[in-house]
């Protein structure tokens, strides 16, 4: 019930409309519950069953409801002749039942809205978290949860939110109100029953819970069934080279074989569960008849036929909302541990923000140092000692054996992570007082695999600048070398790349998210490989391109390929997270280190 509470919080929001949805599913359920009752005084009139129950009650001194209903009605068809009373009260119940509908479509109506709307709340948040967090989060792994957090778990709570409101409002309702109306026509029969009913209901929960585990079993063999079959088929040319199709038979039969026993054990309590339940039932309802009939011969009671037949009906209509709500609670748990892991993630701390005294930044004047920086992924120590000065105009090259820590390194000035220990300082001020807004602006970054998002081409290349003249729009194509290959698309600008930039080549992508960074005309540029991925003749133009955006900006540039560096004012070389050696190129030639070994390297390529 605690963690229903916690589903029931995020509909705080909402209290206006819980409180329509409860009064709308209560005159659903009155109403319901008139139409339905409705039936004695039918039932009554017809057999003309007239005895004069008020009477007999008043003379017990018993509380006796049904015996004033069929009083009244009574002395209506005392007034009226039978087919009058007939036709008024079959309108009357047509009338509760047109109620009754309009009322559950109307709670319907309330519900859904809310509903819907914790959900895109839920959605929202989850997303403005996601983007808020930095880029450390985002590992491999976690992309997967992530994602399975945004749908699957959603969906639990999408099912448990509607279940909260629906089973937990309208079930007690109803049950109650047929409890009442039970109490009402006949105490006696309805304590018999109340004593009763709960053997019955725990009879019937035993057979359910006892088939949940083999059913989760069942799951477990089969994923591994499919599993076998998956590895077994990609595996193939290796199961056939080493003979071991034997080998994999006799494992795929066993797990075969075990999940046929686990199978066949959870069908014969399966097929139990419905003929118990059935015969559980069929007994109560015989217990019913036979003590209603009882008290129907012996006079004790004010019980007339037609109210025991209501009364059995009532009986039935409350065994639905007593399943429901054992199913309800079932769900509202899965429900809130779905929503145990989204909150997780809506608290998860997010490091990198901004201060609240945080200066802006409109231009970058002088230099970036890099003052003793060290960062590490806990323990794991992925940069150490990083003492660099970057100045203004100037480009620095990071080069060195992959993994060690050159993206890492560039990752740092634009705070996509904060350092571990040191410090960087853009124009003498540490990174982490700038607002992060207007740090970033200060900074174009071309990566290795362009990111393009499924959207025009025209869009991609304004993303984040907003406000751009498409005359300024195709100036940043044209210095990117892309104006020429857009305007020959059938759409030109208007062209949707498709799902990451997949309905154009590696160059004509790198291309676009260089002409996303002429738009923004940062003074400072970080370049990760921007080359590297892509073909030799894609490569020229797409480095033309790169050299034109270079000009008379701050550059790091990251380079596998040592001859687009050599240029460069001053190149670092990392190994293992540390500088091993800085210099011009000619230097780093004339020094025979590890540069000269690397350079030799791609010389014999
Ligand atoms: P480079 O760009 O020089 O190839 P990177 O900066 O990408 O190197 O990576 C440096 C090191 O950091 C690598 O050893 C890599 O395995 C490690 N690394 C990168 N991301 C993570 C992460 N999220 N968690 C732990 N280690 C990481």
């Amino acid at each position: 019930m605690k963690r229903a509470g916690k589903l029931f919080s995020y509909l705080k929001d909402f209290k206006l409309q819980v409180v329509q949805f409860c009064i709308t599913t209560l005159l659903a359920v009155v109403f319901g519950l008139f139409s339905f009752t409705m039936l004695a005084p039918v039932l009554q009139v017809l057999f003309g069953t007239g005895t004069t129950p008020v009477a007999d009650s008043k003379a017990k001194g018993g509380l006796n409801i049904a015996g004033y209903i069929t009083q009244w009605i009574n002395d209506f068809v005392a007034q009226h002749d039978k087919l009058t009373s007939l036709t008024y009260i079959v309108i009357t119940v047509v009338m509760f039942t047109i109620l009754k509908n309009l009322f559950i479509y109307l709670s319907l109506n309330i519900l859904n809205p809310i509903r819907y709307a914790v959900l895109r709340k839920l959605r929202d948040d989850m997303f403005t978290k996601i983007l808020s967090l930095p880029i450390g989060f985002f590992t491999e792994e976690r992309k997967a949860d992530l994602i399975s957090r945004m749908t699957n778990d959603i969906n639990e709570i999408e099912v448990s939110i509607m279940n909260v409101l629906e089973s937990f409002i309208r079930e007690p309702l109803t049950i109650i109100f047929v409890l009442v109306s039970m109490i009402l026509i006949s105490p006696q029969l309805t304590v018999f029953l109340v004593l009763f009913l709960p053997i019955a209901g725990f009879v019937i929960g035993r057979i359910g819970k006892s088939l949940k585990k083999p059913s989760n079993l069942a799951q477990e063999y089969l994923g591994s069934i499919l599993g076998i079959i998956d590895e077994t088929i990609a595996g193939m040319r290796v199961v056939k080279a080493f003979n071991a199709e034997r080998h994999q038979q006799l494992k795929f039969r066993e797990t075969n074989n075990t999940l046929f026993r686990v199978r066949k054990q959870i069908s014969r309590r399966k097929e139990l569960g419905s003929p118990m339940s059935e015969t559980m039932g069929v007994i109560v309802v015989c217990m019913i008849l036979w003590y209603g009939g009882k008290l129907i011969f012996s006079g004790q009671s004010s019980l007339t036929g037609p109210f025991f037949l209501t009364y059995i009906g009532l009986f039935y209509m409350i065994i639905n909302p007593i399943k429901n709500l054992s199913t309800a609670l079932n769900n509202v748990q899965k429900g809130a541990a779905a929503l145990d892991r989204i909150e997780h993630l809506l608290n998860a701390d997010n490091t990198i923000t901004d201060k609240p005294d945080a200066k802006s930044i409109s231009t970058f004047s002088q230099s970036i140092e890099l003052k003793d920086v060290r960062f590490a992924y806990g323990d794991k120590v992925i940069l150490d000692n990083i003492n660099l000065t970057i100045h203004k105009g100037k480009t620095i090259a990071l080069v060195g054996p992959s993994g060690a820590g050159k993206s890492t390194l560039a990752d740092l000035i634009p705070r996509f992570h904060d350092v571990t220990a040191g410090e960087i300082l853009i124009d003498g001020i540490n990174v982490k007082d700038y607002k992060l807004f207007d740090l970033r602006k200060q900074m174009g970054v071309v990566s290795q695999e362009p990111i393009l998002f499924n959207d025009t081409i025209y869009n991609n290349i304004t993303l984040g600048t907003g406000g751009a003249s498409a005359e300024q729009v195709h100036e940043a194509a044209r210095i990117a070398n892309a104006h020429n290959f857009i305007t020959q698309k059938p759409n030109g600008y208007e062209t949707i790349v498709g799902d990451r930039g997949a309905k154009l080549s590696g160059g004509e992508r790198q291309r676009i998210s260089i002409a996303r960074a002429v738009l923004k005309n940062p003074p400072i540029l970080i370049l990760d490989e921007a080359t590297s991925s892509l073909d030799t003749e894609s490569e020229r133009i797409v480095q033309d391109a790169i050299n034109t955006l270079m000009k008379n900006r701050t550059c790091v540039v990251i380079a596998h390929r040592l001859s687009t560096v050599q240029h460069g004012d001053e190149i670092i070389v990392l190994e293992k997270g540390k500088i091993m050696e800085r210099g011009t190129h000619n230097e780093l030639i004339a020094k025979n280190g590890l540069y000269k070994k690397l350079v030799d390297m791609q010389q014999v390529k």
